[in-house]
């Protein structure tokens, strides 16, 4: 199988057993971190990247609010799935998971990720959170890679003007990488594997 799930880390305790010598769980591959709002279409884009049903697994119950990670044959990589963010403005478990689980991982494993990948649908994002998502991994250092999802929802037309409204938006904030991509249309993925495999 292309991609298979190792394990779920729910609690900073597990961090530093999972993390031994840069190896997570026993994989010394390079990670790549997945990030985005609830609905945003990441499980989508990593099943596509990963071309499985893998992503799934992270929406088991126990594992939403876990960041769950996979090891990829295909891309030769950790796949590292964040929880969704941005529900109901920033609740109380968000909050939590943001400033201690998620810091405390990405702090531990930080020299092996070689990429974040936060998707936002092309049709309403990069919403504030999003923003704000971006400037955690900027300020630690990350690469970003910004993937707008869901293509194919928009006509030509819709997508040039989105194209120029992003530009806006993202005016002071710009990540290391943009693409525009429709997994249920195939369109721009192989473009952010190639991306995301040769960094
Ligand atoms: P997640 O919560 O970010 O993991 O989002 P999902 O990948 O589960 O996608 C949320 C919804 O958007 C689902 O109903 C998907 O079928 C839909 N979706 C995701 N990607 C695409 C896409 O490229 N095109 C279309 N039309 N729908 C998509």
């Amino acid at each position: 199988m292309a991609v298979q799930y190792m394990t779920s880390i729910g609690d900073t305790g597990q961090i530093e057993k999972l993390l031994r010598d840069d190896q997570l769980d026993g994989h010394k591959e390079a990670r790549i971190v997945f990030a985005g709002r609830s609905n945003a279409g990441k499980s989508s884009l990593l099943n596509a990247l990963t071309r499985t049903k893998a992503a799934h697994i992270s929406r088991e119950p126990g594992k939403t609010r876990k960041v769950n990670l996979f090891f990829c044959s295909l891309l030769e990589r950790v796949v590292v799935d964040l929880p969704g963010y941005g529900f109901a403005k920033r609740n109380k478990t968000e909050k939590r998971l943001w400033g201690e689980l998620i810091t405390a991982y990405i702090n531990a494993d930080k020299k092996n990720i070689d990429w974040v990948v936060l998707v936002t649908d092309s049709r309403h994002g990069p919403a504030d959170s999003d923003l704000e998502a971006m400037k955690f991994f900027q300020q630690l250092g990350l690469p970003v890679c910004l993937v707008l999802s869901k293509i194919d929802k928009l006509n030509q037309k819709q997508l040039n003007s989105r194209k120029k409204e992003v530009k806006e938006i993202l005016d002071g904030h710009s990540p290391d990488k943009v693409y525009w991509t429709s997994s249920s249309k195939g369109k721009g993925v192989r473009e952010v594997v190639k991306e995301i495999t040769n960094g």
